[in-house]
């Protein structure tokens, strides 16, 4: 396990990604000091009845950091880690991606400190509405829409959209994206985030001269991210050698039947079959070490950090998580010339499909899943080649070239607007 891991926050580590690029923008103090608040936070603590009876008191969060471009834009995540400081790193983080992906939204994230784990389907339900109730004055299809993150899924986006729409007394489909496809969702949505994440992962391997086909994927968390990014790679031809959950991960250096593992995650909701050997056990500590073409963080934050980033073998880094590698890891990353593709761009297809689903919510028109991918395909390369770009002219790592695009559009757009009154 990476030393001090616990310790690092995520807004530290937020933070300092600002002040890096804002000092390669020439940022004025006023402006810089400006972007790096965030617009608005809300705490909430709220009861819930447990299936037993009793009655327990959650606390939630819904921070809006930056909605100069557009709406506020982020997922909710459940887990027991989460915190404020974790929610605005996140929401930070969510402003950057959207300009980075050049859509109109802010940057917004929420979370319930919960251990979803441990609650049934109805007790989830329960906290859903009774959280949704409490956020309701900050969100909506024109000022904020949530989204699915750690723990958080179709099914509860749906519980969302009609609590909401219960509140105002008409379907309001906009108010958040990841439903299912029978609410208004929309199709691509899903796979979005992991599609996303293999598209830039195969503009990497390009400019590495890495061929996709027989390219070794090790991957980090196995859920809608990781999960479907593996798919993607395994369907290219590439080699998933090991993939993770929480519990721990399982290698198989010639390649891990990638079907057989999600069936196995969906039925014992987790990579590690109780029945059947599909891989060596190892832990998440130990994957992040293999020896591979491509590693793709894709569960929580800091787990690349000083410790073990000198001793990462990838060749390429996808964060499909957010925040997944500390500022020091970095430095270390970049020297070592391991080509990283930022979480603001690699994992930015998530959020561009969800503007595509908002799009069709307030239109009420549904695009074809050739539409959405032909337009996620795009967005994403274009992305990609911008960042690249930027990279290359300024002699930096693709973090620093992806948070001074990100940074430079929200600083502009600030710019133009001005300051009320
Ligand atoms: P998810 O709940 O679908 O899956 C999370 C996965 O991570 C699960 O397999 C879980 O077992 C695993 N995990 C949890 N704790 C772990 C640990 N300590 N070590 C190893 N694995 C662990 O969540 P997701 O939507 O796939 O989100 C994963 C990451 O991707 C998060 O950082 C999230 O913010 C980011 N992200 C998600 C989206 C999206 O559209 N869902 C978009 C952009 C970024």
């Amino acid at each position: 396990m990476p030393e001090k891991k616990d310790k690092i926050n995520p807004i530290d580590v937020a933070m300092k990604q600002v002040d890096m690029a804002a000092e390669k923008l020439h940022l004025e103090p006023g402006l810089r000091e400006k972007i790096k608040q965030t617009k608005r936070e809300v705490i909430v603590h709220f009861p819930v009845k447990m299936d037993d009876g009793r009655i327990k008191v959650f606390a939630g969060y819904r921070v809006q950091h930056n909605m100069t471009r557009g709406p506020g834009k982020g997922g909710i995540r459940y887990h027991p880690d989460v915190d404020l400081d974790e929610v605005r790193a996140l929401a930070m983080w969510m402003t950057w991606k959207a300009a980075v992906v050049n859509i109109p939204f802010g940057g917004a994230k929420g979370g319930v400190q919960c251990d979803p784990k441990s609650m049934s389907l109805q007790e989830l339900e329960n906290m859903t509405r009774r959280f949704t109730w409490e956020i309701a004055p900050m969100i909506g299809p024109e000022q904020d829409i949530p989204a699915p993150d750690v723990y958080t899924n179709p099914q509860v986006m749906a519980w969302i959209m009609d609590t909401y729409s219960t509140l105002k007394g008409y379907s309001v489909h906009g108010v958040v994206t990841g439903k299912p496809l029978e609410l208004g969702g929309s199709s691509g949505r899903y796979e979005a985030t992991g599609k996303g994440v293999f598209i830039t992962a195969l503009e990497a391997t390009k400019l590495r001269k890495i061929k996709i086909r027989g390219a070794r994927i090790v991957v980090q968390g196995c859920g809608n991210v990781g999960g479907i990014a593996a798919q993607y790679f395994d369907k290219a031809g590439a080699k998933v050698v090991a993939i993770s959950d929480s519990k721990g991960g399982i290698y198989n250096k010639k390649g891990l039947d990638i079907s057989k593992v999600l069936d196995c995650k969906k039925k014992y909701s987790c990579v590690i079959s109780p029945k059947t050997k599909l891989g060596d056990e190892l832990t998440n500590e130990d994957l992040l070490e293999l020896d591979c073409d491509i590693l793709v963080p894709s569960a929580l934050e800091n787990q690349i950090t000083k410790e073990n980033a000198p001793k990462i073998k990838a060749k390429i880094i996808a964060e499909g998580a957010n925040g997944p590698t500390t500022p020091d890891a970095d430095r270390i990353l970049h020297a070592k010339d391991i080509f990283l593709v930022p979480d603001i761009l690699a994992n930015a297809g998530g959020v561009t499909v969800s503007y595509f689903e908002w799009v069709q919510n307030l239109q009420e028109l549904l695009w074809t899943e050739a539409e959405i991918s032909e337009r996620l395909t795009r967005i994403m390369r274009r992305s990609f080649a911008e960042v690249f770009q930027i990279s290359r002219k300024e002699k930096i790592d693709m973090r620093t070239a992806a948070l001074i695009l990100g940074i430079g559009r929200v600083a502009e757009a600030t710019r133009l607007r001005g300051i009320y009154p």
